[in-house]
């Protein structure tokens, strides 16, 4: 038993033409197959052929006099096929597609070296503060399509391919299909060879023709200094392998930066608070400051107080795909000794009695 159109579209039977395509619109989206892990390609076939019929007059008419009874012999073979379908497969569709979302969609039949290229990757990677400051190399292991060593990534154990007979070496099937509306001639990608019109004349077993197999491994990039957290890095060729022989995709690595407890960075300039003898902040002088850098003398001018800010020129973060660094603003907070000797005791109050003179 067929599920009712007006249910799949979640809209009553007495929706208008324009609530039931917003319904189908929102669930088109909802489902696309192109929406990975989201996409649902069952779903999304059963809500566009609901919307087939609901979406036209005519139809809708029938459907609503005669229900599935109708319908189910003029549609027995409506269903799409979705095997190909980033390609010109599903012809019909696209049409409605094109005519909702403005044409992005156009139809194109894929060259074959767009069929056999493979799948990007994204990664993500976590890397210590200063790792993001500096730069550095980076090994990330992960599981991903490898070209299969058996066939030398042709998928074929004698390495040579023969016409697909399913389609006859075209790449693409013809069929003519019954509508309410007449007859509609429909090419779709020959789903034997998804399009590239050739089979391996011996199916490898390593990797059942596909020329490529998982494996785990690793891949060593190379931190650009000045990352930020949440950027990404691109590493051309190092995702999955093609379809046989076709290009590697390539790897996307998000980095994810530990925060550092004693700096926070802004775009390229590093911010941190030191503590100096109050003496220093009174009187001026030179104090030893822990930098990313190493140590460095940092002059303070007499009468300085807490929570006034130094700049270290050029001691900030390197300027990501550029020249030159960021500040490192350096934010004053003063230490008050919890101890004192007995001459030092002595001195303070002999300072004091002369400041309160
Ligand atoms: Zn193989
Ligand atoms: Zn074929």
């Amino acid at each position: 038993m067929a599920k009712d159109y007006y249910d799949i579209l979640g809209v009553a039977k007495g929706a208008t033409p324009d609530e039931i395509k917003k319904a189908y619109r929102k669930l088109a989206l909802k489902y696309h197959p192109d929406k990975g892990e989201n996409g649902n390609a069952e779903k999304f076939k059963e809500v566009n052929e609901a919307y087939q019929v609901l979406g036209s007059e005519e139809k809708r008419r029938q459907y609503d006099q005669f229900g599935h009874s109708f319908e189910g012999a003029g549609s027995a073979g409506q269903h799409y096929d979705f095997s190909g379908f980033n390609t010109q497969g599903f012809g019909g569709f696209e049409d409605v597609f094109d005519a909702f979302f403005g044409g992005q969609r156009t139809a194109r039949r894929q060259s074959p070296a767009d069929i056999k290229r493979g799948a990007d990757l994204e990664v993500a990677i976590e890397i210590p503060f200063e790792t993001a400051v500096f730069g550095g190399k980076q090994t990330i292991h992960l599981s991903k399509d490898t070209v299969c060593e058996s066939c030398g990534g042709t998928g074929s154990t004698n390495k040579k391919m023969k016409a697909c007979a399913k389609c006859h070496g075209t790449g693409q099937i013809d069929q003519v299909r019954q509508t309410l509306l007449g007859a509609i001639r429909q090419s779709r990608v020959c789903s034997e060879c998804k399009g590239l019109g050739e089979m391996p004349e011996q199916t490898c077993r390593s990797c059942t023709g596909a020329g490529r197999t998982k494996q785990p491994g690793g891949v060593n990039i190379t931190i650009p200094d000045g990352i930020d957290d949440g950027q990404t890095i691109r590493v051309p060729h190092e995702g999955s392998a093609g379809f046989r022989g076709g290009k590697p995709g390539d790897l996307y690595v998000t980095v994810h930066v530990t925060p550092s407890r004693e700096y926070k960075r802004k775009e390229f300039d590093l911010y941190k608070t030191i503590s100096i003898p109050f003496t220093t902040a009174v009187l001026g002088g030179s104090v030893k400051v822990e930098t990313l850098d190493g140590k460095i003398d940092l002059k303070i001018p007499s009468a300085t107080q807490r929570g006034e800010t130094l700049k270290a020129r050029g001691l900030g973060v390197p300027k990501i795909n550029s020249t030159g660094r960021g500040d490192l603003y350096l934010t004053i907070d003063i230490t008050v000794p919890k101890r004192l000797t007995l001459k030092q005791r002595k001195l303070l109050q002999e300072l004091d009695r002369e400041w309160k003179e």
